[in-house]
């Protein structure tokens, strides 16, 4: 494996570059304000994608995707990850769900969804997480589905199903086989926004941000059966296979935050001066660049060895590898952030930076799909559980 961004990739990486920096990041405060201007906005970038080229590149080729395996893919998405609005413009929004309908949809279900998402002609949304149940252990999910003829009846209340307000359908976790053992007693079942008995109850704002996160009453939801994703009773491994690649898109994605917030940050260093000496004179601010260029270093390098092992070892679940990123990552995009908050002093704190943003997304990254503590436990567990069997950790490409 190189550490060098392959000769394949670099043209492509350097264009969405280009788009990143001279189109998306321009108009983030428009995009910021929201409204039908930053609609248009939005609908304009989608177009410019698409006409060079540049869309759906980590979807699948056989989906009309870039078709980029995942290593390749780390290259291009750190860039993407620059903006929040990275992934709307460019077409990756619906990765994780198409990934999901693409294993798992039945004919009418990829005609109905699966194409229109690839094309951004539909939103996807995903409903797991409950109020009133600790969602980190999803095997506690009340959410109900009982088949009444050729119809699911569906009863629950969810929240933070991201993106539902704008969703064409939500995928919804529920349980169909109650008397089933745990991790078979859940099913997915593709439920439209439009259904009667769905109900938008309120959008959560995240720190102050709009970010879609809704909360959702089902009350006597009617679909088809044939609605079901997958078979009957697998709803917990379609979750973890959902989950897995979304982890990993996250880390990469982060990349691009932190090295955007490393730019703003050494930059600031060299332009203000304090007591007689510019800032990047000052060992304690050099402090700041070290530990974050180590974190981020450690990051990339931990992400790269993620995708390079799931890449090696297709159908691989990279589960130790991936966990581990995801907590790593997070908490590096955090520290990183909070250092180039420091460095700007009081105006870190306004939206006159894009940090104060990108402080606040970066706080949710150490809770959503899976707080920090499940995979750390998760990770240690997996590890410890080699050497009980006998064996050793491999530590290279599996
Ligand atoms: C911005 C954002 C977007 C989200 N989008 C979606 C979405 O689209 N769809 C969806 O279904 N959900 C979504 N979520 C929900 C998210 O996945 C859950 O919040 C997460 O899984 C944790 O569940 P919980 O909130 O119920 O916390 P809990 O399970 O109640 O956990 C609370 C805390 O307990 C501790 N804890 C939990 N388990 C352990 C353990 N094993 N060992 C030690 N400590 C532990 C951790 O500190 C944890 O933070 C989103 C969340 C956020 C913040």
């Amino acid at each position: 494996m190189s550490f060098a961004v392959p000769d394949s990739v670099r043209p492509v990486r350097d264009a969405v570059y280009a788009f990143m920096t001279e189109r998306v990041e321009p108009a983030e405060p428009v995009l910021h304000a929201g409204g039908p201007e930053a609609a248009a906005v939005l609908d304009e970038l989608r177009a410019q994608a698409k006409k060079e080229g540049l869309w759906a590149l980590g979807h699948p080729r056989e989906l009309g995707g870039g078709g980029l395996p995942f290593l390749d893919y780390v290259y291009v998405n750190e860039v993407q990850g620059r903006s929040e609005y990275g992934q709307l413009a460019l077409g990756t929004y619906t990765l994780q769900d198409s990934l999901m309908l693409h294993e798992h949809a039945s004919p009418g279900q990829r005609e109905r969804y699966l194409e229109p998402l690839v094309r951004g002609d539909i939103s996807p949304s995903f409903a797991m997480t409950e109020p009133s149940v600790s969602s980190s252990d999803p095997t506690q999910i009340t959410t109900s589905a009982v088949l009444d003829g050729d119809e699911w009846v569906i009863n629950g209340h969810k929240w933070f199903t991201t993106g539902a307000s704008r969703a064409a359908y939500t995928t919804v976790m529920c349980r169909t086989e109650p008397d089933a053992p745990p991790h078979r007693a859940f099913s997915m079942i593709l439920v439209p926004t439009d259904t009667p008995g769905y109900t938008i109850v309120r959008e959560t704002p995240v720190l102050g941000l709009d970010g879609a996160h809704c909360e959702v009453r089902y009350e006597d939801v009617r679909v088809p059966a044939a609605n079901l994703l997958g078979p009957r009773g697998q709803g917990f491994v379609i979750a973890q296979k959902r989950l897995g690649p979304g982890r990993i898109f996250h880390c990469m994605r982060w990349l691009g935050q932190a090295q955007r917030a490393f730019d703003l940050m050494c930059r600031r260093l060299h332009e203000r001066a304090a007591f007689g000496e510019p800032l990047a004179a000052k060992q304690l601010m050099r402090q700041h660049v070290f530990d974050s260029y180590t974190e981020i270093q450690s990051a990339r390098l931990l992400t790269l060895h993620a995708a390079g092992v799931v890449d090696s070892a297709p159908g691989a679940q990279a589960r130790v590898e991936i966990g581990a990123i995801k907590v790593v990552g997070a908490r590096m995009l955090h520290n990183v952030i909070d250092r180039a908050i420091q460095v700007y002093g009081a105006a870190g704190l306004t939206p006159d930076t894009p940090l104060d943003r990108m402080y606040r997304h970066a706080r949710a990254g150490r809770i959503y799909d899976g707080p920090d503590e499940v995979h750390v436990d998760s990770v240690g567990r997996r590890i410890l559980g080699t050497y009980a069997a006998g064996g050793s950790w491999e530590f290279g490409l599996r």
